[in-house]
């Protein structure tokens, strides 16, 4: 709980473009000293700095191979030790890290490990960002835990984080990485200094996670398609994960988890607009999005395997057959929109490649259907809202949208919790019925 009289505390991230170089690390530092109550700062390693350019942690993965392969590596060392260089001359920084970077030139010869290689673009950066700020650095490594098993330590870090960060007014973390029972350093998935910066909102019981990055936050359809829509002002973390899923991306979902539970809402910001409210997202709000709907998104690459069979609906265990043949080849499946004697299932083409003769024989062995079809080039499209629910009509203007752009829907998913509304379009017709939809509930 937090004590009525305890000071407000923000645990904010920056992404890799708010740090990538001297003038973006300017900004940064603006907006963290412009709110004493931003007192713990997660830095990623320094990204692009412009279209073509490359993030820091892609070449030290590159650099790492390299030396490990026995090839030359020593240019693009070098490279990457100058990013920071050049961050530091900018800053006008009296400090070097040239001990650092022997160090490190060091244990890629001696093969140290390649998420080694890959945290120290953040480990850097946390060094030259606590320096600029005058903060104190804490290494990752001494707070943020994996188990044996490689699998994130959540209880065991949170209770050394939490009493680690009391000791400290200021402090600058490291994102992406931590430590194995055996010293060795572990990194999270690709984008993981957001998962550091929930699980350190957690630590501290923050009241707010501000997420910094370079986007006005979330958007309600995909910018690529859509003209300008719109920024999500409020959304639900069940909504984010049905956007997400189906391909909106800004934040990396594990990054929810901490947080959620701890009742911490993250705030999406934008470093080159820091006066912008950009997105929050919370548990609940009562606040209904006007036009209904939070969000619009979706992803190509679908099939599929329709089953037929006279009196199907009562066959008992006729699913649990179909499904356990999908399981058993390892695929999951997205949806199963069904008939009277008719089953469905949707699933991702990628995974079904080169499974396809297996998964048809084992089905006509589990089940005996009469007939059993595949069709591919599949497109999904979710409609999300909290606001969906007990408001009458939104099916009607999906439908009446998909139909007036002459678009056939092929598949139909409504869950009764009514948070969203799938369809299933040919891929060719993708775009125009994202676009038709937006237009619908937005235009
Ligand atoms: N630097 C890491 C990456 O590029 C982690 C992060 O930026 O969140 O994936």
């Amino acid at each position: 709980m937090h004590s009525e009289n305890r000071d407000y505390i923000k645990v904010v991230k920056f992404g890799g473009s708010s740090l990538a170089d001297a003038a973006q690390f300017k900004k940064t530092a603006g907006i963290i000293l412009a709110d004493k109550s931003r007192r713990y700062v997660i830095p990623s390693a320094p990204g692009k700095r412009r279209q073509g350019d490359s993030k820091v942690t892609d070449m030290l993965y590159e650099c790492y191979d390299r030396a490990t392969g026995g090839s030359d590596f020593e240019d693009l060392f070098e490279e990457i030790a100058n990013r920071y260089r050049a961050i530091i001359e900018g800053l006008e920084l009296d400090y070097s890290l040239e001990d650092e970077f022997a160090l490190i030139k060091k244990a890629f010869i001696t093969k140290s490990g390649r998420d080694f290689a890959a945290s120290r673009g953040e480990y850097l950066n946390g060094l030259v960002l606590a320096k600029y700020l005058g903060f104190d650095f804490i290494d990752a490594a001494e707070v943020i835990f994996f188990g044996e098993n490689g699998i994130f330590d959540d209880e065991y870090t949170n209770k050394v984080l939490g009493n680690r960060l009391k000791r400290h007014k200021n402090a600058v973390i490291p994102g992406f990485y931590g430590s194995m029972p055996n010293d060795t350093i572990k990194t999270f998935s690709r984008g993981g200094s957001d998962i550091t910066g929930s699980i350190v909102a957690r630590a501290v019981q923050a009241d707010i996670y501000e997420n910094w990055t370079d986007v006005p936050g979330f958007l309600m359809a995909d910018p690529r398609i859509v003209d300008n829509p719109k920024v999500i002002k409020h959304i639900t973390y069940n909504e984010l994960r049905e956007l997400s899923y189906m391909g909106a991306t800004v934040l990396h979902m594990d990054a929810i988890f901490p947080v959620r539970f701890a009742g911490i809402p993250i705030n999406i910001r934008n470093t080159n607009d820091p006066e912008a409210a950009g997105t929050m997202i919370v548990s609940a709000t009562g606040e209904i999005p006007e036009n209904r709907i939070t969000g619009i998104s979706g992803r190509k690459g679908f099939c599929v395997i329709t089953i037929e069979k006279d009196m199907m609906n009562a066959e008992l265990g006729f699913g649990r057959r179909v499904l356990e043949v999908l399981e058993k080849q390892n695929i999951s499946f997205e949806h199963l929109p069904s008939g009277i004697d008719t089953m469905s299932v949707v699933i991702s083409e990628s995974e079904f490649n080169g499974k396809r003769d297996a998964v048809i024989n084992n089905i006509c062995a589990a089940v005996e259907p009469e007939t059993i079809f595949i069709e591919g080039s599949l497109a999904l499209i979710a409609v999300v809202g909290r606001g969906m629910k007990n408001a009458k009509g939104t099916a009607a203007k999906v439908f009446r949208a998909i139909g007036d752009a002459d678009i056939s829907i092929r598949t139909i998913d409504q869950g009764s919790s009514e948070l969203s509304i799938i369809i299933g379009v040919n891929e060719a017709d993708f775009e125009n019925a994202m676009r038709a939809l937006y237009n619908e509930f937005m235009g």
